[in-house]
């Protein structure tokens, strides 16, 4: 659990996309980067999302052009750096005459986000031949008015939170794990952190302490000594189903026929994941779970569109997003990353809030700018966006 080190530059409390991202980046500048993580890699939100790297197609419709942008800029690199880990895969789209969206709707917000793509051969789309919406997977046909087809990328979240882990290690980045943050304070250069759990206490410094820690932010804020402000923010829980049979032709992008929000039905080692939906979640983090309710949901939508696919769940699970709080609807929330620094020094703590799988490397460059007065020169070092990814020999389960 513990390291030898005990003077660090960056300190990063949670080891998700977000804490592996932000220790890749530090440390190939070759700050002296250590991760903290309670109970292991990914442990978090980022082994329980809908695994896509992704533009964000639905942005579109609550006018987030530039996070669309950048997501689709970052799909790119991630695809180039790590192909063994994100891969190209065709969504589909159907329209049905009874969809909220209309076929011309659908056309308009694919053309947007082709040309937010930019020239790229996967930037395409087109609308399906009748002739050939029967070989869809056993997709629904009745009422079925057209089919639209794009790109978009997949991956598997956990496998590549390890890997920009392994890459922020071979750059020198440490890792203590398990082992939790327990208290910081201020301290003459920074900050001093004391980790680890009821049987062992280990202590460190750092210029700044980077708090990554997802949906547990504020209770490590909490325990910041003097007590900063915490970060007004509501979880928002999001559940998936796991069910059994196989999807051939890609991934489906539908409507939930309760509620008409949009819904993915994706291949999963060679299962189907459905998901998502979005509830209201005040309890501890660590308890989240798919609820009956929430399961019902995912499975009378795919049931909808794929009358086969009726078997019961093989799996659920639930993450958490954090979302700045509000009182607009959820789906109407930011999905920016919020980058929340209080008090500015001492001690030297910020908040990485909210944020998408899809952008932790341009979230974690921005961290990096807002802590360089704050770091030591940086080493000459590769874009980040160059760096590879690899998938381990054989993933953990
Ligand atoms: C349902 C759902 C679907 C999503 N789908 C997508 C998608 O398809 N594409 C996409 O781009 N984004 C998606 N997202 C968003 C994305 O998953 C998250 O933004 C991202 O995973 C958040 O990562 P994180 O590192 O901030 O938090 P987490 O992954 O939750 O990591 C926080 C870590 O901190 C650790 N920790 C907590 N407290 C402490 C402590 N005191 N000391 C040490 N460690 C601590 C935890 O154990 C955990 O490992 C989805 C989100 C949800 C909820």
């Amino acid at each position: 659990m513990g390291v030898a080190a005990t003077d660090f530059d960056v300190v990063i409390a949670g080891g998700g996309i977000h804490g592996a991202g932000v220790a890749q980046a530090a440390a190939v500048r070759g700050h002296a980067t250590l991760v903290i993580e309670k109970e292991r890699i990914a442990a978090g939100t980022s082994s329980r999302s809908s695994k896509l790297i992704h533009g964000g197609l639905r942005y579109l419709e609550s006018g987030r052009l530039g996070l669309v942008r950048e997501s689709l800029r970052e799909r790119r690199y991630l695809i180039h750096a790590a192909p063994d880990l994100v891969r190209w895969v065709p969504f589909h789209i159907p329209i049905y005459e009874d969809s909220r969206r209309r076929a011309w709707q659908i056309r308009a917000g694919l053309s947007l986000y082709a040309l937010l793509a930019g020239p790229r051969r996967q930037s395409g789309f087109r609308s399906l031949p009748r002739s050939a919406w029967t070989s869809l997977d056993g997709l629904e046909t009745r009422g079925l008015r057209a089919v639209f087809r794009y790109w978009d990328g997949q991956t598997d979240d956990a496998e590549l939170t390890r890997a920009v882990m392994r890459s922020a290690e071979s750059f020198g980045a440490r890792l203590a794990c398990p082992a939790e943050i327990l208290w910081a304070e201020p301290a003459a250069q920074g900050v001093r952190i004391g980790y680890g759990d009821a049987a062992r206490e280990s202590v460190v410094t750092a210029r700044v302490l980077v708090n990554a820690a997802g949906p547990w932010i504020n209770e490590v804020l909490s325990r910041i000594r003097p007590a900063p402000p915490l970060f007004p923010m509501q979880l928002v829980q999001g559940a998936h189903i796991v069910l059994p049979g196989v999807l051939e032709r890609g991934i489906y992008y539908a409507e939930a026929p309760a509620d008409r929000r949009a819904i993915f039905v994706m291949p999963h080692r060679g299962r189907v994941l459905v998901g998502t939906t979005e509830k209201v979640y005040r309890g501890d983090p660590g308890a989240v779970v798919a609820t009956p309710e929430e399961i019902d949901y995912l499975r009378a939508a795919c049931a909808r569109y794929f009358p086969r696919l009726n078997g019961a769940p093989e799996e659920a699970y639930a993450g958490l997003r954090v979302l700045p709080a509000s009182h607009s609807k959820v789906n109407a929330r930011s999905r920016e990353t919020t980058l929340h620094c209080a008090p500015a020094d001492p001690p030297r703590v910020l908040t990485i809030a909210g944020g998408k799988l899809t952008g932790f490397r341009a979230t974690a460059e921005r961290v990096l700018r807002r802590l360089a007065p704050l770091l030591p020169p940086p080493a000459a070092h590769p874009p980040t966006h160059e760096l590879p990814l690899a998938a381990a020999a054989s993933p953990p389960r």
